[in-house]
């Protein structure tokens, strides 16, 4: 056990970007373009819900008033400045063609350059660095998959580096979406999905052989299936683990802090990650998933400094970044 800190530089690869929106922002929009969002708010300002379906419903509802490039460059600094404050130093973010400009080719260029542009302008001012990650939504289906595929193939490069899935994972099965990641990985861009969050061991292993990931979003239910752990183990996949997110939705595998698998993967030298997945809407941070594994499991410098190199391993980004990343993360947590 080494000493309890949790404030050096982080790594963060699993943060949808309008899931990241801070509630008073989102309030702000709706106001300017006279946008009734009354309901997906608390008494105290905050995003409400009760079940990962009125969840996915709020997130959406918060997207309606995300409208144009502009929307999403204030967007993307606003996010990079609450990342900055909690010692993010890199961070890659899921952008859905989906929610901007409805996956067509043209509108999606333009979303993703005021993007960039934010991005760079944060980079200039904090020195964070983001990579965007596209992603299509599960729910909305195949077809609509594949055009987010051909937005991520059109525009994969220095700054759109990897292409993924999100939305609710009961619907179909991960190879449904073949097509659309086949196109993704045939120009360049690195994958992941999420799996195992809410379905099965199962939906890790069609996300390994169906998709051919090399990430996974949360994966935390592989605990109930040791010859899979093997295989992700075998395969040198990375978890994008959201203890804050899981226990706030009431995934089965993590009731609590205490009971979140993620102490027993770290332990059997799965290659795990922290990230906060949509922090305003589980009252988190990363600060606060830090404190949080410092509290819980004693956790310190030694195994956040783990944590953080797994993530730099992980990025979807190149290797003199990485090589500097690394520099930083290891000279802030460990002093080397
Ligand atoms: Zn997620």
């Amino acid at each position: 056990m080494s000493e309890p800190r949790a404030d050096g530089a982080k790594i963060e690869i699993h943060l949808h970007h309008e899931g990241a929106a801070p509630p008073e922002f989102i309030r702000r929009l709706a106001s300017e373009k006279k946008v009734d969002l009354s309901k997906i708010f608390d008494d105290t300002g905050g995003y409400v819900f009760t079940s990962f379906t009125e969840f996915l419903r709020t997130y959406e509802a918060a997207c309606t008033v995300l409208q144009t490039p502009q929307d999403f460059y204030h967007l993307t600094r606003a996010i990079l400045e609450e990342c900055v404050s909690h010692g993010v130093i890199y961070t890659e973010t899921f952008l859905a063609p989906d929610f901007c400009g409805n996956s067509d080719v043209a509108a999606w260029r333009d979303y993703l350059a005021a993007i960039e542009e934010a991005a760079n302008h944060a980079h200039q001012e904090h020195g964070i660095v983001m990579r965007g990650i596209a992603t299509c939504v599960r729910h909305m289906g195949p077809e609509q998959a594949k055009k987010s595929g051909l937005c991520a193939a059109e525009t994969a490069g220095d700054f759109l580096t990897g292409f993924g899935m999100g939305g609710d994972e009961s619907i179909g099965h991960q190879g449904d979406f073949a097509y659309a990641f086949d196109m993704a990985r045939e120009a360049g861009l690195r994958l992941t999905t999420h799996a195992g969050e809410w379905g099965g061991s199962q939906s890790v292993r069609e996300a390994i052989h169906d998709l051919n990931v090399e990430r996974i979003g949360h994966g935390v239910q592989c605990i109930k299936d040791p010859a899979l752990i093997e295989e992700i183990k075998a395969r040198q996949i990375t978890l994008e683990v959201c203890p804050g997110s899981n226990v706030a939705l009431g995934v089965d595998v993590a009731p609590s802090w205490a009971e979140h698998p993620i102490k027993a993967l770290f332990d059997q030298s799965v290659r795990v990650t922290v990230s906060t997945d949509d922090p305003p809407f589980f009252h988190t941070n990363l600060t606060r998933e830090y404190d949080m594994l410092a509290d819980t499991f004693g956790w310190g410098a030694a195994e956040f400094c783990v944590l953080s190199e797994n993530a730099v391993d992980a990025a979807f980004c190149d290797a003199e970044t990485k090589k500097t990343l690394r520099e930083k993360v290891r000279k802030s947590w460990i002093n080397i």
